[in-house]
């Protein structure tokens, strides 16, 4: 079993967040269930323990063992352990990105108002809350305002603001923060204690900076080392994560991208893939530094790209970082980020200009598609000449492309980022050929519906019934 599963903490005491536990404690303390709040909202980011943290709730308020003045689920009587193994007929789990209609939540309202079957309450878990639908949100808000009295909810978020007022306002709510130092160290104790893993103080620093705010992170990252060695030490993680030559290649990457060299850019990535460097760890750094640059630049000191451009780029290599945990090849958000920055043709960039951008306007399942599709077109692309476009004489292609991308931002955000990747090889009265470099672009353009959707567009902008073909 995975650290993050094996070491979940399983009452109160383990939780690695001092903040939670000190709530909790306070709700709980010297409460039997009938005083404790019917409804929790828990929200903060992903991998910090919320769901963990609802199950242990669950426990201490049916646990049987449990008296007055005590907080910790006991673990071991019946109500505890069917919780623990997943099989409580009276704790339900919902996933509100999977339930999210109307029809589940009326059933779920139904249901509520049966008694429990072998405990004192009934209680419902919903992850991922904020996925719900208006309909259910207000179904859900009935029940809210007039409970059963064995029902207890505890709705959990990673998008709080996405979550009615009306909704929260009735729940007791817990922000789960970025953890600390001590919350981190809380957490990588329980595992090295149970795994008889050592661990030097810097070592285990490191890994802090390297968990990116998460528990779950934290627990993979101790994974990987704690099976290299009994005994993780900061070399250990030199030679696992390549945090020295991160640095060297900042400057790098920096460098091609200010001489628009993707070519040299391409050829850093691919060194570092080889090396088997962590590109979420070195797209961090790189946001870092250039973030670093922006504020010298803003207080006067000169670089070779305008605080524009510094600025466009940031935003280009923020978005790629996110689209990384969703991709199967690490390095391809920053290649294409790469490719897109050497083959824009003006110095500053519209904002929100990225090819990634359609990466960002799909849900996770399809990204995923797209991203197995491009790995094919990314391979192709490194054979190529990366370098520049000719820019010379084409005024009125590129017009026609720029009017047609502003009309179809409209309709389909994803296809207009598509065609931004697009040059126009021809266009007449007739015609209108466009190219680009991305095989999984042109397979999505030859689409007959999309084809139609742009020779619609180009006859309201043009009034001419022009023939879109893509070469
Ligand atoms: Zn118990």
């Amino acid at each position: 079993m995975v650290f993050y599963l094996k070491y979940r903490p399983k009452k109160i005491s383990e939780l690695d967040s001092h903040s939670v536990v000190s709530k909790l404690e306070g709700i709980i303390k010297g409460k039997l269930p009938d005083k404790i709040p019917h409804a929790f909202l828990f929200t903060g980011p992903k991998g910090l323990g919320k769901t963990s943290t609802a199950r242990i709730l669950a426990k201490s308020i049916n646990c049987t063992n449990r008296k007055k003045g005590e907080i910790e689920p006991c673990n071991v009587c019946v109500s505890c352990k069917a919780i623990n193994n997943g099989s409580s007929l009276d704790v339900l789990e919902i996933d509100g990105a999977s339930n999210r209609g109307i029809d589940e939540i009326r059933d779920l309202r139904e249901k509520i108002r049966l008694s429990p079957v072998a405990s004192k309450k009934k209680i419902y878990i919903i992850d991922e809350v904020h996925m719900l639908t208006a309909e259910a949100f207000n179904a859900l808000l009935k029940t809210l305002e007039e409970p059963p009295e064995h029902a207890f909810f505890i709705l959990c978020t990673t998008e709080p603001q996405k979550i009615p007022q009306t909704i929260a306002s009735r729940c007791f709510q817990i922000k789960f923060s970025k953890p600390t130092e001590e919350d981190f160290l809380h957490s990588f104790n329980r595992i090295l204690k149970g795994e008889g893993i050592k661990a030097d103080k810097e070592a285990l620093m490191q890994i802090i900076k390297l968990s990116d705010g998460s528990f779950r992170d934290g627990a993979k990252i101790l994974e990987e080392l704690g099976s290299a060695s009994k005994h993780i030490t900061v070399n250990l993680i030199e030679k696992k994560f390549k945090t020295a030559s991160i640095g060297k290649n900042v400057l790098g990457i920096i460098s091609s991208f200010e001489k628009k060299d993707a070519g040299a850019g391409i050829k850093i990535v691919d060194g570092m893939e080889k090396e088997g460097v962590d590109f979420k760890l070195f797209s961090e750094e790189l946001i870092n530094t250039l973030h670093g640059r922006l504020l010298a630049q803003i207080s006067g000191e000169s670089f070779e790209m305008s605080i524009e451009q510094t600025k466009d780029l940031i935003q280009m290599l923020v978005k790629s970082h996110q689209s990384i945990k969703y991709t199967i090849l690490p390095q391809l958000p920053l290649e294409l980020t790469i490719v897109e920055w050497a083959s824009s043709e003006n110095p500053a960039l519209p904002a929100g200009r990225s090819e990634n951008s359609e990466i960002q306007n799909v849900s996770e399942s399809e990204n995923q598609k797209i991203i197995t599709k491009s790995s094919s077109a990314n391979l192709a692309l490194k054979g190529e000449t990366l370098q520049g476009r000719s820019s010379s004489n084409r005024p009125k292609r590129d017009k026609i492309l720029m009017e047609l991308i502003e009309r179809i931002k409209k309709e389909n955000f994803s296809l207009a980022g598509v065609l931004r990747g697009c040059k126009v090889e021809k266009f007449d009265k007739r015609e209108l050929v466009l190219s680009t470099k991305y095989k999984f672009h042109k397979e999505r353009l030859k689409d007959k519906k999309i084809l139609d959707m742009l020779e619609k567009s180009i006859y309201e902008m043009t009034n001419k019934k022009v023939k879109v073909s893509i070469a």
